[in-house]
């Protein structure tokens, strides 16, 4: 996803008309004095990768005092002179008519879907106080340049400058620092400012009971490779004993079935068991016919489901239409299986993170992960929970842990394994 700068436009990329002390657009597009600096500020942007989005209230239009047409002669003048990716506008005036007037977030929205935008690393600039609250409210960092208007001020702008050069150089010192943050951070993230809920993914008993303990682990998840693995032979007695160690937090069982009717039988017997249970059901049987139909009817009847075994958006976008209406849903991708074949996951769970949280009540599973890093990737990526084995759950102790004494710690260890093995040269 692109990063976004949205731009209010009169005031900010072109004169107003002031009168009374408050601004007004200008009436035609011969009226429009684009202002000195735009270009520069917007060309920088742009080399900065940002997309360059107007967001603009044109109440005029619905009072009758111009018209749609006359709007966008002024913002084809505008678009000739900036390289802007789009210009949207809000004609309406009653406030409480539309989602787009600013104050409301809602232009700000359509034009990250439009753009595949990030609002969360995205920039406002406005000159009132209506944009500013907007790019609040849509989750950008505002920039509000002060015209002196004889009107109400906005409320705590992350920057106060004068133009828009001034703003475009903020937004990019500012966009710096917070890469800068992000990368000097990452050794020092405290677990408890993390946003991924972390389940336990095993099927040794014990394992979950330590596990249990620990209140970071929100959930926990099994399956039949990982319960074969621990030498499970009575599915029911194991996952009853699961049942008692977990509480009332959520827990994931498979279905083994290949055949529909079955799994759904099987998927009811194990949901009957806890209202905590969550049905593993593979995105397809083994002969890679989907089970939509088992999730539809399933999610119908009020089970709630773990869809397990995803590695593409397609699958992620099937399986969501499947899920409408579910009291409750994971979405299992396999990011580190995604990984194991050369692929970066972290964009496409980027996306799927975005996905799932358009649909109520489903949360997306960074499943597979193959290392305590992914934990921060998922989190960064707004991923909803990540599943991580006993094993990389071992390692959260390392969170945070000094590298020089974690060097040190190194060295002794090879020290000591070479004298306790008798070497010689
Ligand atoms: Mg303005």
């Amino acid at each position: 996803m692109r990063r976004a700068v949205f731009l209010d436009r009169d005031g900010v990329l072109n004169e107003p008309v002031v009168r009374d002390g408050r601004p007004h657009p200008p009436g035609t597009a011969g009226d429009l004095v684009v202002y000195a600096g735009a270009p520069d500020a917007l060309r920088l942007l742009r080399e900065h990768g940002f997309a360059l989005i107007v967001v603009t209230n044109q109440p005029d239009v619905a009072r009758g005092t111009t018209t749609l047409g006359r709007v966008q002669a002024i913002n084809a003048r505008l678009r000739g002179a900036l390289p802007l990716d789009d210009v949207l506008v809000c004609p309406h005036d009653d406030p409480d008519g539309c989602e787009c007037r600013k104050p409301k977030p809602g232009l700000l929205q359509q034009g990250a879907r439009l753009h595949c935008i990030d609002l969360a690393r995205s920039y406002l600039v406005g000159d009132r106080w209506r944009d500013i609250e907007a790019g609040k409210a849509a989750g950008c960092t505002t920039i509000f340049i002060d015209r002196g208007y004889a009107e109400r001020a906005p409320s705590t702008p992350a920057a106060r400058v004068a133009s828009i050069g001034e703003a475009a150089g903020w937004i990019i010192a500012h966009s710096r620092s917070t890469m800068h943050a992000l990368d000097a951070a990452s050794d020092v993230v405290a677990l408890d400012g993390l946003k991924v809920k972390l389940f336990a993914d095993g099927a040794d008993l014990d394992g979950i009971e330590k596990l249990a303990a620990d209140p970071r682990i929100a959930g926990f998840t099994t399956n039949p490779t990982l319960m074969r693995k621990a030498g499970i032979s009575d599915y029911e007695s194991f996952a009853r004993r699961a049942l008692e160690i977990v509480g009332d937090r959520p827990i994931s069982f498979e279905v083994f079935a290949d055949e529909a009717r079955e799994m759904v039988r099987q998927a009811r017997k194990l949901a009957s068991w806890g209202d905590n249970v969550y049905v593993k059901i593979p995105v397809t049987d083994t002969t890679a016919r989907p089970t939509g139909d088992v999730v539809r009817e399933l999610t119908a009847d009020g089970v709630k489901l773990n869809v397990t075994a995803l590695m593409t958006e397609a699958q992620v976008g099937t399986v969501l239409a499947a899920l409408t209406g579910t009291p409750g849903a994971y979405v299992s991708v396999f990011a580190g299986r995604v990984a194991d074949t050369g692929r970066d996951p972290v964009p496409m769970m980027r996306r799927n993170a975005t996905l799932c949280a358009a649909v109520p009540n489903v949360e997306l599973i960074w499943a597979s992960p193959r290392e305590l890093l992914n934990v921060f990737q998922a989190h960064a990526a707004g991923v909803h929970i990540i599943t991580a084995t006993h094993d990389i759950l071992a390692k959260l102790e390392l969170v945070g842990k000094d590298l020089d004494e974690y060097s040190l710690d190194t060295v002794k260890m090879f020290h000591r394994d070479a004298s306790a093995a008798g070497y010689t040269l």
